[in-house]
């Protein structure tokens, strides 16, 4: 009966429920005018009067009017709170419309909030991707009070935007409600607070850091009191010259040189002693200006967890890059939520130097990443985001558009899949399907290389979906997508070329980004501020530097391409990229010693000289408990990120835990390495070393196996030679390289010679050749086996391979 009464009680109130179905026009005739209540409102007000005179062809008057009829947008009576700025409510009464909003920024999102729920979509910045539907009757059915669930949703360019680019990126904010109610500060202060005093800490020498026996910038001296109180009246005094202000910064100079004073010693770590400092300055900012926040990051050497309270005013946010101290994200946020009421997280969901704009590079268009990470800091206590990104709606407009809705819902994750096939639907219509497939290779969750595999898919499919549609708005879209499929073609042209051919591909690549930036499909800016400072290998001439004005800058010359212009390259895409000429075979990662088999012995191989980042290793274990014994080197690169770690993970470990923890000195020098384990068969060797660049060695004949396919692809530093198997009756051995060396037969004789240049490769193997031992030699970069066992090993005797390959040929 208790049963019965709670599924009645779920039913009625989880139930949707429905406001009145209004209609706005019909047939082309508008029912209603839109009237807004106090001119902060007329701008929203005329915006959506015209979106809805363009769906509907219907003519909506938008006039001042107090009275609530029509689509009356009004502010709310209530006084607002700071963290209440941008909430809302829409409601559907049968003959009018209700839209309230705690601020004219709150009404704005509400009118936006209204248009998509009517159909109208901006997926990406600018008329290209602005979707405006055709819907002569109109009618609404809603009632809704919202708020967002991140009080700042920035998404914005490293390197910024061009000039032409400014306004459909303003656009694109608030038309996807990515504006933010609160302003938090949070960028380094110590050194603005020491210049706006100058002449405070000339006559104060002691408020300033301890290093080597001397007072210098740019760090303060924590623990002197008066230098806690100037910097608590700086903050005031911010306040008082700007009554507006939402926040103020108490995030430390950049850079190390932390005072050594035997008083600041006593407050505790670094970050102990920044979090004091924004603490006093929280305290009395709260107390003259209720609700005012301070802002601060966890980064760099005041990125561990504090061991004290933060004040509830104190803003943290957790840079998700530039971990200092071996600490994972998870672990800084959970101690940091454990200490601090609210966080923010710095995203970086493009980095040009990183990602340069190429399919799947970037978080920003990891569609998983997304809709995992921005509910999951959400509920650690993140409330501020601010996302690094690029222009470059090629590769990430569409997980910057996803992120958008999650950052005001962050339940929107959950319906991820409808927003994307909304999105592929909305945008491309008869050619979606098509699309849907173009966009499968964008998806960083699915790791695609760029290669001309790849580049030959994405031509095919663009050229497909052109056949299915006329439509000027969707070929529009298609040939944007086209320019940007042709800027990837251009770069792996270019960084895969040397010398000469190089230069030529680079400055191919600058005269193309100039025609195309307009589109916003890559980031044109960041690339041609970035590119040439960081490559030696290739030279801009007198004249041509991104700073230098058009009109004499020998490569800014050209026009936008014409639409015949890029159904060429659509053509010339198809015919130049080939596909791959080999099936991938599938291998299970049950491994087991391949000593069964009885290959002949080889020249032992070698594994690299370092490894960075996440690198596993395979290993087998006889008969436990066992000791596994190894050497390790940490800090090869950088000494000051940090132990690196290691973890053993026995596969039969039924939770899937590690059983034994080691840290490594980066002290670079080599250190013994014992764990322990209670379990035989197959072990996982886990290192994480903040790409520190970290060296692991063992003993000869030890079983020891590292995996590389598309799946687990490993990157091996300096000049490599393992072997792997060829599993008899192998017609061919097929991968991706994206790196110089040689592949060498069970004979030692070089079958085949690797460029730099990414892409896959294949290799007929020969009658008698197969069921034998191949090799790779003088290799850099990486390969990925996707024919073969991706095993790759020192030798016969350290490799591990599938358990059904070596049970399949042990029967023959
Ligand atoms: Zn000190």
């Amino acid at each position: 009966m208790l049963k019965n009464a709670f599924v009645w009680f779920l039913l009625v109130f989880v139930s949707p429920i429905h406001a009145v179905e209004t209609f706005l026009a019909k047939d082309g005739r508008a029912f209603m005018e839109v009237t807004y209540a106090g001119e902060a409102l007329k701008t929203a007000a005329t915006e959506l009067a015209g979106m809805l005179t363009r769906i509907t062809g219907a003519e909506f008057v938008c006039k001042a009017s107090e009275s609530e009829s029509g689509i009356h947008l009004a502010l709310q009576k209530e006084a607002v709170t700071l963290t209440g700025r941008e909430g809302y409510h829409l409601e559907s009464f049968g003959d009018r419309i209700e839209i309230t909003g705690a601020t004219p920024q709150a009404v704005e999102h509400a009118v936006w909030d209204l248009l998509h729920r009517v159909g109208f979509r901006q997926f990406l910045p600018g008329k290209t991707w602005e979707v405006v539907p055709s819907k002569p009757s109109l009618s609404v059915d809603v009632k809704v009070t919202t708020s967002p669930d991140y009080h700042s949703r920035r998404i914005w360019a490293g390197f910024g935007y061009l000039k032409e680019r400014e306004a459909v990126v303003e656009e694109w904010n608030r038309r996807n409600r990515a504006t933010s109610g609160i302003t938090l500060n949070t960028g380094h202060a110590y050194d603005h607070i020491m210049d706006r005093h100058a002449k405070v800490f000339e006559q104060h020498p002691e408020y300033l850091a301890m290093v080597d026996g001397k007072r210098q910038k740019p760090k303060f001296c924590t623990s002197n009191a008066e230098l806690r109180k100037l910097v608590v009246e700086d903050a005031l005094a911010q306040f008082a010259a700007q009554p507006d202000l939402d926040s103020v910064s108490c995030d430390p100079s950049d850079g190390g040189g932390w005072c050594e004073c035997a008083e600041c010693a006593k407050i505790g770590s670094v970050t102990d002693r920044a979090l004091l400092l924004a603490n006093d300055v929280a305290a009395s900012v709260d107390k003259a200006h209720p609700g005012r926040m301070v802002g601060m990051y966890a980064y760099n050497e005041h990125s561990p967890p504090p061991s004290i309270e933060a004040h509830p005013q104190v803003v943290i946010s957790v840079a998700t890059g530039f971990i200092r101290g071996g600490y994972t994200i998870d672990q800084l946020l959970d101690g940091w939520s454990a200490k601090a009421r609210t966080l923010g997280i710095r995203e970086y969901y493009s980095v040009n130097a990183w990602d340069r704009d190429l399919p799947g590079a970037a978080r920003g268009g990891n569609i998983d990443y997304l809709r995992t990470t921005i509910p999951h800091f959400h509920a650690r206590g993140a409330r501020f985001m601010s996302a690094e990104a690029s222009d470059n709606a090629g590769p990430n407009g569409l997980g910057c558009y996803l992120a958008a809705r999650m950052f005001w819902d962050v339940d929107e994750a959950k319906k991820i899949d409808a927003l994307v096939t909304d999105f592929l639907e909305s945008s491309f219509g008869a050619a979606s399907g098509p699309m849907r497939k173009f966009y499968e290779m964008l998806d960083g969750s699915k790791k695609p290389s760029l290669s001309d595999d790849l580049l030959g898919r994405m031509w095919r499919r663009l050229q497909e979906a052109r056949g299915l549609t006329k439509d000027k708005a969707i070929l529009a879209r298609l040939d944007d997508l086209a320019l940007y499929t042709h800027y990837c073609g251009l770069y792996l042209d270019y960084s895969s070329a040397s010398g000469k051919e190089r230069q030529a591909a680079f400055e191919a690549m600058f005269r193309f980004l100039w025609r195309i930036r307009d589109t916003g499909m890559v980031h044109v800016k960041a690339l041609w501020r970035d590119v040439p400072n960081r490559d030696k290998g290739v030279t801009l001439p007198p004249g041509a530097k991104y700073n230098d004005p058009e009109a004499a800058n020998p490569w800014k010359t050209g026009v936008a391409l014409k639409p015949e212009e890029i159904a060429k390259l659509v053509d010339e895409g198809v015919e130049k990229r080939k596909l791959l000429d080999f099936e991938p075979v599938a291998f299970s990662m049950k491994l087991v010693p391949a000593t069964k088999l009885k290959l002949t012995e080889v020249p032992r191989g070698n594994a690299g000289i370092y490894l960075r980042g996440v690198r596993d290793f395979w290993t087998w274990v006889d008969a436990a408990p066992a000791t596994i014994s190894l050497t390790g080197t940490a800090g090869v690169i950088y000494p000051n990120r940090g132990p690196a770690k290691m973890e053993l993970y026995p596969l039969a470990e039924a939770e899937l835990k590690s059983v034994a923890h080691l840290e490594i000195d980066p002290d670079k020098k080599p250190h013994e390495l014992k764990m322990g384990t209670k379990f035989p068969g197959l072990h996982r060797i886990e290192v994480t070393d903040s790409t520190q660049g970290t060296s692991i060695t063992w003993q000869d004949g030890m079983p020891m196996t590292i995996v590389s396919s598309m799946e687990q692809p490993a990157k091996l530093f300096g000049r490599w030679h393992l072997y792997f198997y060829v599993p008899k009756g192998t017609k061919m051995v097929g991968g991706y390289s994206d790196g110089e060396g040689l592949m060498l037969d069970p004979e030692g004789k070089t079958v085949h010679t690797f460029s730099a240049k990414p892409g896959y490769f294949s290799m007929k193997v020969p009658k008698g050749m197969d069921g034998q031992l191949w090799s790779f030699k003088h290799t850099s970069g990486q390969r990925q086996l996707m024919t073969v066992p991706p095993c790759l090993a020192r030798d016969a005797s350290e490799l591990l391979l599938p358990e059904e390959v070596v049970v399949k040929e042990t029967q023959q």
